[in-house]
């Protein structure tokens, strides 16, 4: 299984994410910060437990986020 963590209080918008995430990752129109779709949100923060065939995809998008709010774990 894969831990997706978004500290959505730090994203600043750029849209890195869902360029190369598409499935998992879109813009939200009324704050303009990304959005982890399917996800649970505590405290500006999102969180997604999902399968393994979302970890590449994912790991790209933590890769390319310029203020390294995205984690992926797997365990
Ligand atoms: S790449 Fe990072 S900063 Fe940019 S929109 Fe996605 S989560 Fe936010």
């Amino acid at each position: 299984m894969v831990r997706i963590t978004h500290y959505r209080y730090k994203c600043i918008g750029c849209a890195y994410c869902v360029e190369v995430a598409p499935d998992f990752w879109k813009m939200n129109e009324n704050d303009g910060k990304s959005d982890l779709i399917g996800s649970k949100t505590k405290n500006n923060i999102q969180m997604l437990i999902t399968d393994d065939l979302s970890f590449d995809a994912n790991m790209r998008a933590a890769e390319v986020c310029p203020v390294s709010c995205i984690k992926v774990e797997k365990y």
